[in-house]
This record gives structure tokens, C-alpha cells and sequence, in this order.
């Protein structure tokens, strides 16, 4: 397997590669061990060395990259920001930053509503330079300040407004892509006659055509029966939106596709109007499972968006210096609130709106309290405290962190109340708990369960855990992922999820774009176990450093470089954060890369 022939790269073979590399890219080539280590990991549970990084300056040379890693049979991942949570951006491969020079806006056109793009564009950047024109790109991660247009469209990236704009696949119009075998191609709608002199043609270009048709259209009544009824399904490959051939789009193979079938290079995305005004209601409920059972109630008034957070958020974002603040709209102690969005052309609109879903909520004694927020100070308090809380969620001292391996489901909205009260108790039954937050107007929550990976105990119960919210998840009709993307955590139950004969034509699908197996192979299908390639593990151990500071409340120095998810807030542009990442746009000069350098250092896998 090609993934093996990558782990096989060391010593001389390594720099013979990369001079190769020197002499056909004119941008970065990065295979020393300080890079490496920094490219081992994104914001997973996982760690897994590449054989060396390209930054590429152009797409000649992300060309040049593709093409020694085919002559070379290793493995290629293309990586934008690196927040992704289920391991697809990490691998034993020649990773293509896109991320540092790829990044720019290259056409608007606000009349027709599209832009065409860079995939190392972050989405907030890109948003920034779309305000004047009145319109931005919908889909809208917690991690927009640092997530890119690229990643989006390898995870089938959601947010908070799905309800109203859906998953990337929506806004993802066109892409220019690069084909394992080095084919330039550009995929888009095609006329029936376009179609059909592609179905006709020879080439890896024509194979895919033919491929994807006869693999999608020989399984309709499978994927039919297979695929969960749900909007949030981010699970598995794109097949049903080829059941028909019209439309027939390529690009919707590649949304959500995880850097395994190809490389994109230039994307043409779909623009919507801001919204002109807009308000929030924050409803109060005694716990998670009431707020879950209110969320029909609440889709009724069509809102733009409904968040949940629960009572640990809260309890966290009152101990913070930095959020407590933040929380003066609260009334008495909810154990979880639902913060609820209406988009509107007036405040008129939008009181009525507010008030209608108040009275609604109250007379049926759905929540206890109803707190209408319609000035933009008050609403970004909201805002920072979902969206700030989250961090403070992950800096759990010790070494059971909340960590990311079930933290993706979706159901049916309808479904979330007792879906919520099944999850819970296997939770508990572990002997441990979970904070809740999440996209609950679409049935997504994010659930991360504390779990220490350094001892077996704890990564058996992990994997327990996993097993048994699978089956919740199928009882329920739901999808494992529903916007983060299979990676491997995931990707390791997409059988158990799609049965075996979708599982065979996602394998079909792979081995037609990718017929030498080398486009991040290993994520989606075809995993390595679960509990293989992990950042920590029972055989993790880091060297105690004596320190004049007092590092106790995280154990010690380690502890406290051990904090570092991976998120990559610490990548962001904007704001206050890292001037001399912002200055360099270098992984090794954010804090995630410091820390992950001093946490290779400190367990003796740098010198
Ligand atoms: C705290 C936190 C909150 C999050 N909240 C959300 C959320 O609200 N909604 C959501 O949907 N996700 C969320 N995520 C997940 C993640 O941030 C998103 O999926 C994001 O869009 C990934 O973007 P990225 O630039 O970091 O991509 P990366 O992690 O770098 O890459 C993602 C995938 O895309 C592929 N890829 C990258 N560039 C290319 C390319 N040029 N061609 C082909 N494939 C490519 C990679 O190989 C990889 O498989 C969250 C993550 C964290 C850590
Ligand atoms: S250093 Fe902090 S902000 Fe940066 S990735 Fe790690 S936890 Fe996130």
C-alpha cells in the first residue's frame, strides 16, 4: 500500500526526494524534522509524521509536487488550516500547504453572485473582502477565522446557519482540480452533450465520468435505503447526488471527499446577501434534553439559526476572567439555553418575530425564561460566549481531555430530545461526562466525552464509547458525521454506517480516481484501527522539566504544553493573537506550532 512505501522514507531516500522537490518547485520545501512534526497533527485525536511539506507558490507547483509523488508511489495530502477533528489532514504523505500563498480572492462578481477563489483563502478573510459588494460565502464554522475555503470543501464544511444556506455542497459552484495522474480539469454543471463526449472519452478524466455514473446509478435503490434521510449526512462520498444525470457536477464528488479522490487548486463559490438586520432569542431550560425536545417548536418560526449550550459552558464561561462578563443576559441557572437567530429588514420585523416565538415558547411552557437580545453589542456577547466558550470547554487540566471521536453526529431535529437522553446515559454508563453544544436546528450536536488516551483503560473506553454511539446513530437513522467529516475516527465505522455494498462502491469510487492509491489514502474507507497513529497514547511519555514558574494546575510544564488541541485559534489573521504568525502566515511561528514542537521535544521525538 502506498501508505506503507511513505513510512519506508527516511535518511538519504528522504533528502534525495527533496531535492528532487527542490529542483521542480519554485516554492517551500520543508522535510526536516522541526517541519515535520509540525504537519503531524491538526486539531484530531491523531499524530501521524509526513514525509515532507511543499508550500507551493503557484499551481505549477502543487503540479510539480503531484507528479514526484506519483513517480515516487508516496502519498499526497493537501492541508489548508488544519483544524479538522477526525485525522484526515494528517498522514504519512508529501503534505501541500495551500494555506500560506494560495490564499487569494480572484474574480466577484456580486451580480451573479459568485466569487472565484483560492483554496488557501480563510473563510473570514474572505467574507472581509466580499462586505463591500453586500454579500459573503454562507457556510460558517465555529473555526472560521482561521478555516479555509479548501478545507471546507474537502469536509463538506457547515455552521451555524445551515438551517437556512445547507453544507458547502451548496455553495461550492465550480472547481478547478488537479487528477491523481496529473490531469488539469475543471468541473462544473455539464449540458447532456457535454456529458456525453466525456462519458466517451478516453483518459483518467473520462474514467471518473463513466465511473461515478455507472457506480451511483448501478446502486440507486442501496443508496436510496442506505444514505440517512437527514440534511447534516457528511458520512461517506457523494454518491446520491448522482442519481440522475441532470445535473451532473462533478464538483459535488469532490465536496466532502476529504483530499482523497483529488486536488483543488481554484474554486467558484456561490455568494448570498448579508443579512440586514438581525436578533436573538435566548431561551432558558432546566436541561439539555428539555432544550433538545423544544427545537421543532422553535423551526416553526423559521429561524436563521438555533445554538444549544449547556450548563458545563456555562459553569465554565462564569469561572473565565474573560467570558463572565459576557453573561449578564442569563436568568437564574438554566442547565442548557437555546440561542435563537431571526434574520429581518427592520427592527419592527424583527421585535415581531422575537416576540411571537416569546409568547409561543412561554404559553406553551417550553422554557422558563425568554430573553430577546436586538442590539448588536448584546448580540455579540451571545455570540463570543458559543463561540469563546468552546475554547474554554477544551482547556480541561489534567489528562482526561474532552476529546473529538463522537462529537459529529446528526439526527433528525425531531428525533434530538431522546436521541440527546440515549447518548447521555452512554456516557455516563462509561463512568464519565460530556459537554453539550452544538447546531441543534439541524440535529447536530457536538459531544466530546473526557477520556485519558495515555492509559489502555482509557482508550478501551473510548473505543467502547464509539461502538456503542454507532449503533445509536444508525437506530436513529442519523449520520456518524455531520459536518466534520470521517477522517478516521469516523472512517473506520463508514461500513458499519453505509452497509457492505456501499462500502464496496465507495472502494470502486477510490480506486477510479485514484487508481495508485495515493491521494490521502487511509481516511473514509479503508482506515487504519481507530486506536493506531494516536497524538497520545498509553505509550505516550513526556520528560519532566523543572521550572521556576508554578505550572501545578496542569500537573506540570508538560501539562501545560499538553493544553494545545490543535484548533488553531492561535492561526487567525485578525485580532489579538499571534503577531508573528499573522506577519509570517508559518505554522512554526503560531502557538500550536511552538507547542507541538515543544511537545515533540519534551517526548523525545525531536532532539
Ligand atoms: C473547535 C472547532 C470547531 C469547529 N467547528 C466547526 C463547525 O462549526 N462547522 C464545521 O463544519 N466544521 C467545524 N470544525 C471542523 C473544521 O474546522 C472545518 O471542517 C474546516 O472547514 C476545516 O478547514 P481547514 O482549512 O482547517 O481544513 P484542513 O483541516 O486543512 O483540511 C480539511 C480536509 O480538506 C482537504 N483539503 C484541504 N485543502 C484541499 C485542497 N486544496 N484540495 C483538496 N482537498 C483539500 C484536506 O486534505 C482535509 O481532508 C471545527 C473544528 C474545530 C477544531
Ligand atoms: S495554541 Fe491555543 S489557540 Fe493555538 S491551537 Fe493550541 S489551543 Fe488552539
Amino acid at each position: 500500500m502506498a501508505s506503507t512505501a511513505a513510512t519506508r522514507i527516511h535518511g538519504k531516500e528522504r533528502e534525495e526526494l527533496a531535492d528532487i522537490l527542490r529542483k521542480r518547485v519554485s516554492g517551500e520545501v520543508r522535510f526536516d524534522p522541526f517541519s515535520r512534526v509540525l504537519y503531524s497533527t491538526d486539531a484530531s485525536i491523531y499524530q501521524m509524521e509526513p514525509v515532507g511539506v511543499v508550500i507551493p507558490q503557484n499551481v505549477d507547483d502543487v503540479l510539480a509536487a503531484m507528479e514526484v509523488a506519483r513517480e515516487n508511489n508516496i502519498p499526497l495530502l493537501p492541508r489548508a488550516g488544519g483544524t479538522s477533528l477526525a485525522g484526515q489532514t494528517v498522514n504519512h504523505a508529501i503534505v501541500i500547504d495551500f494555506s500560506k500563498n494560495l490564499n487569494q480572492v480572484l474574480e466577484v462578481n456580486s451580480e451573479e453572485g459568485w466569487a472565484r477563489v483560492q483554496p488557501g483563502i480563510v473563510l473570514d478573510q474572505l467574507n472581509r473582502e466580499l462586505a463591500p459588494h453586500g454579500m459573503m460565502y454562507a457556510p460558517d464554522p465555529t473555526t472560521s477565522s482561521r478555516a479555509c475555503v479548501g478545507g471546507g470543501i474537502g469536509n463538506n464544511t457547515c455552521g451555524a446557519h445551515s438551517v437556512i444556506y445547507g453544507k458547502s455542497l451548496d455553495h461550492i459552484l465550480e472547481v478547478d482540480a488537479i487528477l491523481a495522474d496529473g490531469t488539469q480539469t475543471h468541473f462544473r454543471n455539464m449540458e447532456a452533450h457535454e456529458l456525453e463526449a466525456k462519458l466517451s472519452g478516453t483518459g483518467l478524466e473520462s474514467d471518473i465520468y463513466r465511473g461515478v455514473r455507472n457506480i451511483s446509478q448501478g446502486n440507486i435503490a442501496e443508496i436510496k435505503a442506505r444514505y440517512p434521510n437527514i440534511m447534516r449526512r457528511v458520512s461517506g462520498y457523494n454518491l446520491d447526488e448522482f442519481l440522475t444525470d441532470d445535473p451532473f457536477n462533478l464538483t459535488k464528488m469532490v465536496v466532502g471527499s476529504e483530499g482523497t479522490l483529488c486536488v483543488v487548486t481554484e474554486a467558484k463559490v456561490n455568494l448570498v446577501p448579508r443579512p440586514t438586520m438581525t436578533a436573538l432569542s435566548i431561551l432558558h431550560f432546566s436541561d439539555i434534553v428539555q432544550a433538545s425536545e423544544a427545537i421543532v417548536e422553535v423551526l416553526r418560526h423559521e429561524p436563521s439559526s438555533i445554538e444549544v449550550m449547556d450548563n458545563i459552558l456555562l459553569q465554565r464561561s462564569r469561572e473565565s476572567l474573560g467570558h463572565s462578563g459576557d453573561l449578564s443576559f442569563i436568568q437564574g441557572d438554566p442547565g442548557a439555553l437555546l440561542a435563537v437567530e431571526f434574520y429581518g429588514e427592520s427592527e419592527g420585523e424583527l421585535v415581531s418575530k422575537t416576540n411571537t416565538l416569546k409568547r409561543d415558547i412561554e404559553g406553551k411552557g417550553l422554557a422558563y425564561a425568554c430573553v430577546n437580545i436586538l442590539d448588536r453589542p448584546g448580540q455579540n456577547r451571545v455570540w463570543n460566549l458559543r463561540k469563546g466558550g468552546l475554547g474554554l470547554l477544551m482547556s480541561v487540566h489534567g489528562d482526561a481531555k474532552p476529546l473529538p471521536f463522537v462529537e459529529d453526529t446528526a439526527v433528525d431535529p425531531e428525533t434530538l430530545g431522546p436521541f440527546v437522553k440515549r447518548f447521555d446515559e452512554i456516557v455516563r454508563n462509561h463512568g464519565t461526562e460530556a459537554a453539550y453544544y452544538g447546531h441543534a436546528s439541524v440535529g447536530c450536536l457536538h459531544i466530546r466525552p473526557l477520556v485519558s488516551l495515555k492509559s489502555s483503560e482509557g482508550v478501551a473506553t473510548m473505543v467502547s464509547i464509539a461502538d456503542e454511539i454507532s449503533d445509536l446513530v444508525k437506530e436513529y437513522g442519523g449520520s456518524l458525521s455531520g459536518e466534520h467529516g470521517d477522517g478516521i475516527v469516523r472512517g473506520v465505522y463508514t461500513e458499519k454506517m453505509f452497509g457492505p455494498e456501499i462500502y464496496q462502491a465507495f472502494q470502486e469510487l477510490k480506486r477510479t480516481f485514484d487508481p495508485q492509491g495515493i491521494m490521502n489514502p487511509g481516511k473514509i474507507i479503508n482506515c487504519p484501527p481507530m486506536t493506531e497513529n494516536l497524538r497520545y497514547g498509553p505509550d505516550y511519555h513526556a520528560q519532566t522539566i523543572p521550572a521556576k514558574l508554578d505550572f501545578s494546575i496542569d500537573t506540570d510544564f508538560a501539562g501545560a504544553v499538553e493544553m494545545c488541541n490543535g484548533m488553531g485559534a492561535c492561526r487567525k489573521l485578525e485580532g489579538t493573537m499571534c503577531p508573528s504568525y499573522m506577519a509570517t502566515k508559518d505554522e512554526e511561528h503560531s502557538t500550536r506550532g511552538r507547542a507541538n514542537l515543544l511537545r515533540a521535544a519534551m517526548s523525545g521525538r525531536l532532539p
